[in-house]
């Protein structure tokens, strides 16, 4: 399973959950809030260069 970082909107709290389904709405584990933001351009598990050009 993908690991993914997540910010809360509503308190700011940084954090890290395996998500198998990514349109899953993800709880703040601090505050139970659902508004949560989905850090990507950071993967943790994946090897290699992270600086990987978009074209
Ligand atoms: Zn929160």
């Amino acid at each position: 399973m993908p690991l993914f970082d997540y910010v809360c909107q509503d308190c700011g709290h940084r954090f890290e959950s395996l998500v198998r389904n990514t349109e899953e709405k993800v709880e703040c584990p601090v505050c139970k809030s659902e508004k949560t933001e989905r850090q990507i351009g950071r993967p943790s598990v994946q090897m290699g260069n992270p600086y990987i050009p978009k074209i």
